[in-house]
């Protein structure tokens, strides 16, 4: 799997909201892994899509995609929302695009539900740059809305003391329901740090990716 910052560049502002991936964005793609991606029309959903060709649902309304087949590339786009992957020894792999929308409606427990059903047995789950408490300053009936699901972890605080939802606490709750219990969080903050997009700090339009494939 791999994990793109600003370094390597807008991988699909444009690509998410037209119908075709414009030909520079495509061409950032291709050099982070040339081969072809399933990208998601990403709508803070709980569907997911199961690959079975490289390229397959490519631009499909979801915000998740599993496949237990080399070659096929599954991608989803963030600024402070959280790229998980999924990863099991059968060699079944997943992508999931997390915010507090998707979080609540349990895109997470469905990807694993999809992983399960091509034959994964022990999930792990990686955690890539995402927004952090600390920078991440939530009113609180959505946070109500988040805790109902996943509970009290799920509230946090600014580093200026008001309410925040901790999205990796999020993560990992969501993670736990689906009886995954191994979780490897690369610990960035989106915010935070200049190496990454950040719509919520800094109102940047450009999107990193995570990619996730198998050999
Ligand atoms: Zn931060």
């Amino acid at each position: 799997m791999r994990f793109t910052g600003r370094a390597e560049g807008d991988m699909g502002h444009a690509g998410a909201y037209v119908t075709d991936v414009a030909p520079d964005v495509e061409a950032r793609r291709r050099a982070v892994k040339d081969a072809p991606w399933t990208w998601l029309r990403q709508v803070h959903g709980d569907t997911v899509v199961t690959v079975a060709a490289p390229g397959e649902g490519a631009g499909a309304r979801a915000d998740a995609s599993v496949t237990d087949r080399p070659g096929c590339v599954l991608a989803v786009l963030t600024a402070d929302c959280a790229p998980v992957a999924l990863v099991s020894r059968e060699g079944v792999v997943g992508a999931v695009h997390a915010g507090w929308r998707g979080l609540t409606a349990g895109v997470i427990e469905r990807a694993v539900d999809s992983a399960r059903a091509l034959g994964a047995t022990e999930l792990r789950a990686v955690l890539g740059p995402c927004i952090r408490p600390e920078c991440y300053e939530f009113g609180e009936a959505d946070l109500e809305t988040v805790a109902a699901r996943l509970g009290e972890g799920v509230r946090g605080m600014t580093s200026d003391g008001s309410p925040a939802l901790d999205v990796p606490a999020a993560v990992g709750a969501a993670l736990e329901r689906a009886d995954v219990t191994e979780l490897d969080d690369l610990g960035v903050c989106t915010a935070c740090s200049d190496q990454y997009f950040s719509w919520r700090a800094r109102a940047e339009p450009a999107r990193q990716t995570m990619v996730v494939w198998r050999d």
